[in-house]
């Protein structure tokens, strides 16, 4: 299962061609002096030809060893500007890199939550490292190395050819099989290599969700299930890499043997064009020089074609990742400008019409929802498990779109918000606090980072973080992994001064207190009511109390709204919420 798109072959060949001329000075100069060495690298067999046929004339020692000299010049001059040439090559691939990188980071960044949770994170994960790391390979390392080889063999090849036409003919022999294995090989590869890195995200998810459920495989003695569940997706694996073998297996041994036919071809014509006259015995040995040369860039050429296809199929995995639709990104990925809701009037009217959602595949789980939040409203929204409190909640924050219907701030439908200003406007708040490792200021500053220190600070104490004051650095206080950890319900308060900063006008409540211990849980309602103040707040309240505080109360059965009103109008009416409030106060 793969959430996440690949970008097709169109999309891979325009952004390679933008890496490139992004950096065009560097991609030119890299190839003049690719060809400069080249062009050194090509001197030296003919110069040994020339050798031969001095000897073969009976030329005396002065002029072999000033064809030596001169052959060993070339070879220093060709080292100096292979040398040159691989540095830039090099310098542009790192900075080509960094580009790709921080383009993946600001694309991966801006995946709405929706399309993340449905891809799994071990698939984003593995393109953010095996897939990026691959294409970084390939421009950093094999790029240089293709264009290398591709000028040293069109020179060779045209060497061959100006020694006699008739030799460099007969050169040619051994391309034809080689091409259409290549090509054969290819046209099989795109996909065999796809498959196989889609087999790696498998077994890395199993493995990443296996780790972080540690406690829970352990608990419920799931150990065998998941070994069984990784030793199929290794299996699957598995047969994807001996489907890519086979392919390589066919291909190489076929390469191999036309390297060897050209030489020997050469060296029979050339045998039979000597006798007659038509070339040197040094122009024979030089061709064959030169298709013994040739040997080893064109086996970095095809080698490096397997790599380069690698490295396009990670890159179109790579690219996939901008190019997601994820059902709250539909104006983004259209290019459309996103409308901005008016932001001056303080909270807005959250209008939910008629929505109806259904999670991929799963049946309705909201049948037609209606209902407004009025600016600066505390409603509450009780039900029994599985009602769909949850999903609602997540529709009024634009995490999710409903399938039919709208939900409205002020007019503009919530998943048409440009999602910064969404984030801003609207706070979805869980009960997973997630603790950066970083300092105290990093983790507020997610928030707002313009904050000054006196803003954290007060926010801090907005929302009673007491603990703060015990912190040895203060605001740089290192925290997370291996430096100061945060309990519960300090982790949830410093979310909760962040969410001070961010400054949203309509807060989403979900289950914030529900599954924490009483103390934390009074700890926790002590700093949200700091927090509530001023905003609409929509709270899934899994305590009647929160009920009994809010303005008015929705009960939701079954993915339907059934009562709304106060406490008080629903205790009279007497129905379902009654019924629950009697129950819960025994
Ligand atoms: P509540 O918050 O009232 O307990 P939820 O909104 O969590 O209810 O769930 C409503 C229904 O939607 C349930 O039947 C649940 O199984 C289903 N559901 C919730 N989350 C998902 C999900 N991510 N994928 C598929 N189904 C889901």
């Amino acid at each position: 299962m793969s959430g996440l798109p690949v970008a097709d072959r169109r999309v891979v060949r325009r952004s390679v061609l933008r890496l490139v001329t992004e950096d065009g000075r560097a991609v030119a100069l890299v190839l003049v002096l690719h060809s400069a060495a080249a062009v050194a690298g090509l001197a030296p067999p003919w110069l040994l030809g020339r050798i031969v046929d001095e000897v073969t004339a009976g030329g005396g020692t002065a002029a072999v060893d000033r064809l030596a000299l001169a052959i060993a010049g070339c070879v220093l001059l060709h080292g100096l500007l292979a040398r040159y040439a691989q540095y830039t090559g090099h310098r542009f691939g790192e900075r080509a890199v960094a580009r790709l990188r921080e383009a993946f980071v600001a694309r991966a960044l801006d995946l709405p939550i929706s399309v993340i949770e449905r891809a799994g994170t071990g698939e984003l994960a593995t393109r953010s490292s095996v897939d990026v790391t691959t294409v970084g390979t390939t421009v950093r390392d094999v790029t240089p190395v293709m264009v290398i080889a591709g000028t040293q063999l069109s020179l060779l090849f045209g060497a061959i050819f100006l020694l006699h036409p008739l030799l460099g003919l007969v050169a040619l022999v051994g391309l034809p099989s080689i091409v259409g294995v290549t090509r054969w090989y290819l046209r099989r590869a795109r996909s065999a290599y796809l498959a196989e890195g889609a087999a790696t995200a498998e077994l890395t998810e199993a493995l990443t969700t296996t780790a972080e459920g540690a406690r829970t495989v352990e608990a419920l003695r799931l150990g065998a299930d998941r070994v069984a569940d990784g030793t199929r997706r290794i299996g699957r694996l598995w047969a994807t890499r001996r489907a890519t073998l086979a392919l390589r297996s066919v291909f190489f041994p076929v390469v191999e043997a036309s390297y060897a036919l050209p030489i020997a071809m050469v060296l029979l014509f050339g045998g039979l064009l000597l006798e007659h006259g038509m070339v040197t015995l040094g122009e024979v040995v030089a061709a064959a020089l030169y298709l013994q040369q040739a040997i080893e860039p064109l086996d970095r050429l095809l080698q490096f074609m397997e790599q380069a296809q690698r490295g396009l199929a990670s890159f179109a995995r790579v690219l996939g990742v901008g190019q997601s639709t994820g059902t709250a990104a539909t104006p983004a990925a259209a290019g459309a400008p996103r409308p901005r809701a008016p932001t001056s009037a303080g909270p807005g009217r959250l209008v939910v019409g008629g929505a109806r959602f259904s999670y991929p595949g799963g049946p309705e789980v909201l049948h037609g929802i209606d209902l407004v939040v009025l600016p600066g409203e505390r409603l509450a929204v009780v039900g029994p498990s599985g009602a769909g409190k949850s999903t609602l909640a997540r529709l009024l924050a634009g995490i999710d779109e409903p399938r039919e219907g709208v939900v409205r701030l002020d007019g503009v439908a919530v998943t048409d918000l440009d999602p910064a200003e969404r984030c801003r406007r609207i706070a979805l708040v869980t009960q997973e606090h997630h603790v950066f490792i970083g300092t105290v200021r990093d983790n507020l500053a997610f928030a707002a980072p313009d904050a000054t220190d006196e803003q954290m600070r007060a926010a801090l104490l907005a929302v009673h973080a007491d603990w703060y004051a015990d912190l040895p650095a203060g605001l740089d206080t290192q925290l997370g992994d291996g430096a100061r950890e945060l309990g519960a319900a300090d982790a949830q308060q410093l979310a909760l001064a962040r969410l001070v900063l961010a400054d949203p006008d309509t807060l989403i409540l979900d289950e914030a207190t529900a599954a924490l211990d009483p103390t934390t849980a009074r700890r926790t309602e002590r700093a949200l009511a700091a927090v509530v103040v001023g905003r609409t707040v929509v709270a899934i309240a899994h305590r009647l109390n929160t009920a009994h505080d809010a303005d008015r109360v929705a009960v939701l059965e079954d993915g339907r709204i059934t009562e709304l009103g106060s406490h008080d109008e629903l205790l009279r009416a007497g129905g379902a919420y009654a019924a629950l409030w009697r129950s819960w106060h025994g």
